[in-house]
């Protein structure tokens, strides 16, 4: 597999294409039928171009993850907005939420975009020429986040608002919508998730749904040897991977004992690392309060001591 850099002539203005198409769509007196015709041709575009990629890829044996940054971020998205009709809908969504933010404040907003980019948002030039681009974690956030994003790009946004964005950009909500683009970048699931008694798969489709409204972006999954039985499972933010101990992967296992493992690895990878004075801290109180919400807790404990303390 190659590790250098390839390019795709184009990528990033067919992208900027669908972002105009979508700006479009968000106007606040478009009619459903005509915001409708706009989102379906918007996917299939971004389905086309995301096929495209792929086939260029498999020619020449690359990655997409290995693309120049801009195309990387523009494939990212795509992939996402490709991936689900949900999508693109809370997509227009959003912007449309930019317009009535700057309507209820009196302003007036030429262009919004939201992509995946480095920093949370970036406005330009003032009203009436005011434009604001968003990090693509705001997809589907409320009003109250959207204006305070507005505002900000304004160079407006007074502390309150100031912390509601960095609130909210940290929030599990966010960082699934985020996930779910980097997601699209990532080369093809292996099939290491498939054990000789259970599917890990399976047993995150199972956690995602129940305790994640099914929000959560699939990471690369794999059983490992490494794992201890002690520690049984194991998550890496760097590269997306979750893996448990090849322990588990017997066909006695309660479905409740292998979803806890995996509901505890997935709150690291919704809830993120803590730094407090320079120390990392992945289980903090937050992160236990949501663990507690796992029933039949003590039940899946004395499991794990029965089986394999
Ligand atoms: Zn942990």
């Amino acid at each position: 597999m190659s590790e250098s850099t390839w390019r795709v002539s184009n990528l990033v203005a067919r992208a900027d294409a669908v972002h105009a198409w979508l700006w479009q769509a968000s106007r606040l007196d478009t009619s459903a039928v005509e915001r409708q015709t706009t989102l379906d041709r918007s996917s299939e575009r971004a389905a086309a171009d995301v096929a495209i990629v792929k086939d260029i890829a498999r020619e020449r044996a690359v990655e997409v993850a290995h693309l120049p940054e801009p195309s990387r971020q523009a494939f990212g998205w795509l992939a996402w907005l490709a991936r689900s009709a949900d999508h693109p809908r809370r997509h227009v969504e959003t912007l449309a939420g930019f317009r009535r933010a700057a309507e209820r404040q009196g302003g007036s907003l030429c262009w919004a975009a939201i992509k995946p980019m480095k920093s949370l948002l970036r406005g330009k030039g003032r009203p009436p020429h005011f434009e604001l681009l968003a990090h693509i974690v705001f997809v589907g956030a409320g009003d109250e986040v959207l204006s305070a994003v507005y505002e900000r790009g304004r160079g407006q946004a007074r502390p309150r608002e100031v912390d509601l964005i960095d609130a909210y950009a940290g929030s599990p909500e966010a960082l699934a919508v985020y996930g779910a683009v980097v997601d699209g970048l990532q080369p093809e699931p292996h099939v290491k998730a498939r054990g000789r008694h259970q599917d890990l798969v399976a047993v995150f489709t199972r956690v995602n749904q129940t305790f994640f409204a099914g929000r959560l972006a699939q990471p690369s999954l794999n059983w490992s040897a490494e794992v201890s039985r002690r520690k049984l499972g194991h998550y890496r933010p760097m590269t997306d991977e979750l893996q448990l101990s090849l322990a588990l992967d017997r066909p006695d296992v309660p479905a409740e004992v292998l979803d806890f493992v995996m509901y505890h690895e997935l709150l690291h990878k919704a809830i993120g690392v803590d730094t407090k004075d320079g120390r990392r801290r992945a289980h903090t109180a937050m992160f236990r309060l949501a663990e507690a919400r796992y029933p039949h807790r003590d039940r899946v404990e004395r499991w794990l001591r029965r089986h394999l303390g």
